[in-house]
């Protein structure tokens, strides 16, 4: 059976199930998937024509033993978390004439952006083995961005969920903002909270104290969807494989992939496709919160402070999934991983030695694009191609041509688009000229119907929030289940 490790390495491996409800492991590690499954000949015949939700049957399969959810249990819950999906398979196009430069749209999910695609996923996978264990879970999430629209969607109506979002009010967009709060579901209650000085980052110290209360977190059923949970990473495995059967004729060929890196969540998940035997290379394309660029090129791991960037969702400067690629290019081994840790957390910087920092980017290229740098690609592109890019996949772009000269000539780059522009109208408004008017892609229907829903939400401040979390959770708990 395929078993999950903590990347400390200080608590015993779990099976698939519960690495997906606890999390975090019980000693602060994430948990992954070792031995990694390789790709065998039977496994690239198999995938090489499927569509996308055939092949993430496939792949997940792979990840999960029939014995924990048996394989039509699994093929029911993946079909009905694609069931909304606009286009369940990502289309992928040309950016130039000579096509050597793709896009690959991973937003056509119900909330638009590329969180749709593992979020459905895990939450009905939670669900499934809430079931079984007739239990319930609290999810709390802190969102700058995505995050928090696609676990509301995924969570709305699912009787054992309860799903808690908090935002710092007026720093996401009003997008954004709206779809979590115009949902209509009862199990799911926004919360805007105010006075929050970093942004995220101040939410993040409160869900971090929360969950660090162990009777606490028992108590209130606490659990998490960020990307901390191995499921979402899991799942971010199958685009990598869809992309490069799609694009390449003959297996073997290396396919490069720039990728818009904020946790680097879905980064992994190409790391984890290319450890199975998939011949992938990376570009790491960040903003100016360049931690993973500066790992990368000085083999320096340094927390910086946060600068806010027109790319938001990618505003972070401790790109937790960082620890996972660190596990898997230092073969599984935790001892590295834990030696980094209590550096970082020491003196605030890790150092890598030659060896490692060469191992880290061996098949990856990264970049910094500053905001400028986003506005102009945008720009390009539109006036080149008419083709409208978010301000995340603009930073993908931007990276690929930042580092074409470093890849061979004849090689296709796949950059990957996270976002649709129409969550990011005032970022559209500043790329292009003052005097055009909004493409129709920089509109989509949805969105224009959430500005006329209903709105529910709870606003608090800052210095209210952990003790007002804890008693609305704690109420709904009682509400519902009077007897436990
Ligand atoms: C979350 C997000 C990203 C970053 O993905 P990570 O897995 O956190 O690296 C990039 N673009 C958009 C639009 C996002 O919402």
């Amino acid at each position: 059976m395929i078993m999950y490790h903590s990347t400390r390495g200080r608590c015993p491996a779990v099976s698939f199930d519960q690495a997906l409800l606890q999390g975090f492991a019980a000693d602060g590690g994430l948990f992954m998937p070792h031995p990694l499954p390789r790709l065998s000949q039977d496994r690239l015949d198999r995938w090489k024509h499927l569509g996308y939700v055939d092949l993430a049957k496939e792949v997940m399969g792979c990840f999960i033993d029939s014995s924990i959810v048996p394989r039509r249990d699994l093929s029911r819950l993946l079909d009905q978390s694609f069931a909304p999906f606009a286009k369940a398979d990502p289309p992928i196009l040309p950016l130039d004439r000579d096509g050597q430069t793709w896009v690959l749209e991973l937003f056509h999910g119900p909330t638009l952006s590329f969180k749709d695609i593992a979020m459905g996923v895990l939450i009905r996978l939670m669900d499934y083995f809430l079931d079984q264990n007739n239990d319930q879970l609290s999810l709390i999430l802190a969102t700058t961005g995505d995050t928090g629209p696609a676990a509301a969607y995924a969570a709305a109506g699912r009787k054992r969920i309860n799903c808690w979002p908090i935002f710092p009010a007026g720093m996401i967009s009003l997008e954004q903002e709206l779809q979590m709060t115009t949902i209509g579901a009862e199990n799911v209650s926004p919360v805007g909270v105010k006075g929050c000085r970093n942004g995220g980052d101040d939410l993040d110290l409160v869900v971090a104290s929360l969950f660090g209360n162990v009777q606490l977190r028992k108590r209130l059923k606490l659990s998490s969807v960020n990307s901390i949970n191995v499921g979402r990473v899991l799942m971010q495995t199958v685009h990598y494989f869809y992309a490069y059967f799609r694009l390449v004729r003959r297996f073997g060929e290396t396919l490069y992939f720039s990728i818009p890196a904020g946790a680097f969540g879905n980064f992994c998940g190409g790391e984890i496709a290319r450890s199975m035997g998939l011949p992938i290379r990376f570009i790491c394309a960040t903003n100016k919160n360049n931690t993973l660029h500066r790992i990368f090129s000085e083999g320096i791991f340094e927390k910086m402070s946060l600068q806010r960037s027109l790319s938001s969702a990618i505003d972070i400067v401790v790109p937790y999934n960082f620890w996972r690629f660190l596990y898997l290019r230092s073969d599984a081994d935790p001892g590295v991983v834990n030696r980094s840790l209590r550096q970082l957390t020491g003196e605030g910087r890790v150092q890598f030695d030659e060896a490692l920092s060469e191992e880290l980017s061996r098949g990856v290229l990264s970049t910094s694009v500053t905001d400028q740098q986003t506005l102009a690609t945008m720009r390009d592109i539109h006036e080149q191609t008419g083709y409208l890019i978010d301000p995340h996949g603009a930073v993908a772009a931007a990276g690929a041509m930042h580092c074409r000269s470093k890849i061979p000539k004849s090689a296709q780059c796949v950059s990957v688009a996270t976002a649709h522009p129409a969550k990011f109208p005032e970022v559209i408004k500043k790329a292009l000229s003052p005097s055009q008017a909004l493409p129709e892609a920089a509109f989509h229907p949805s969105l224009e119907a959430a500005k006329q829903a209903a709105v529910k939400m709870m606003t608090c401040d800052y210095e209210e929030l952990e003790q007002r979390l804890v008693a609305e959770i704690e109420g709904r708990l009682q509400a519902q289940y009077p007897d436990t």
